[in-house]
């Protein structure tokens, strides 16, 4: 008989499928803090590293933030069907590949992204039922603008045009499941951790629980 549940410590853990956690914001709301503080705080998380032919930035590592690829192999990647989604985002491609995230849900374990509103439209077409989208705002215009001015990685002509695009990212927020404004970093963290966990509890991701509750019966 195919085990319905496993105990692992002395608690019961029902089988289920993955979900695919999006969080999506204007650049400079806090999003890469929040996915590291989320990851950390759930080791069986995992996050989908986008393929880009953006270039690498101080800090950044190959493999871990990003796969830095030329225009020329995003393009291999995208006709042979390696992305989940890509977008053109800024002047550069960002691509999800495939293969990880069908892997990592078939093994019941759950996915993060970090993409933008064009990816998350792509994913809820194919994807709905394992699908959660948070959308985070930053406090103000006047933090956002703070917060990318502040940042020496990128130049003042990138981040003057990161400012025109965040207005227009902004006016997707709607189309998210949750919408959570970044205020104050450990209330976001502890916000989007209660959202993880109340959507792997949901009945519909149990899948064997109408087998374990007919094994309840005295
Ligand atoms: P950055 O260059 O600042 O790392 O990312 C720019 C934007 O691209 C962010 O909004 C980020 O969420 C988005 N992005 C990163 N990877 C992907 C991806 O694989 N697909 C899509 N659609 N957007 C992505």
């Amino acid at each position: 008989m195919v085990a319905l549940y496993s105990m692992i410590n002395d608690s019961v853990h029902i089988k289920r499928r993955g979900l695919m956690l999006v969080l999506s914001s204007p650049s400079g709301a806090g999003k890469t803090s929040i996915s590291r503080r989320l990851l950390e705080l759930n080791p069986d998380l995992r996050l989908s590293i986008s393929m880009t032919t953006r270039p690498q930035r101080p800090g950044e590592t190959e493999g871990k933030d990003y796969f830095f690829v030329s225009d020329e192999e995003f393009k291999r990647h995208c006709d042979g069907g390696s992305f989940l989604e890509y977008a053109r985002v800024f002047d550069h491609f960002y691509g999800t590949p495939r293969q990880p995230v069908e892997e990592t849900l078939s093994q019941g374990n759950d996915i993060l992204f970090d993409i933008d509103w064009q990816g998350t439209q792509s994913l809820s077409q194919s994807a709905r039922g394992d699908l959660v989208t948070i959308f985070i705002l930053p406090p103000s215009w006047q933090e956002l603008e703070r917060r990318l001015q502040s940042r020496a990685q990128d130049t003042k002509n990138i981040v003057q045009k990161r400012m025109a695009k965040a207005r227009n990212e902004m006016s997707h927020w709607a189309e998210y499941d949750y919408v959570l404004i970044n205020d104050d970093l450990d209330t976001t963290v502890h916000h989007v951790h209660s959202i993880l966990t109340a959507e792997r509890l949901k009945r519909s991701r149990q899948v064997d629980l109408d087998a374990f509750v007919k094994l309840l019966k005295p």
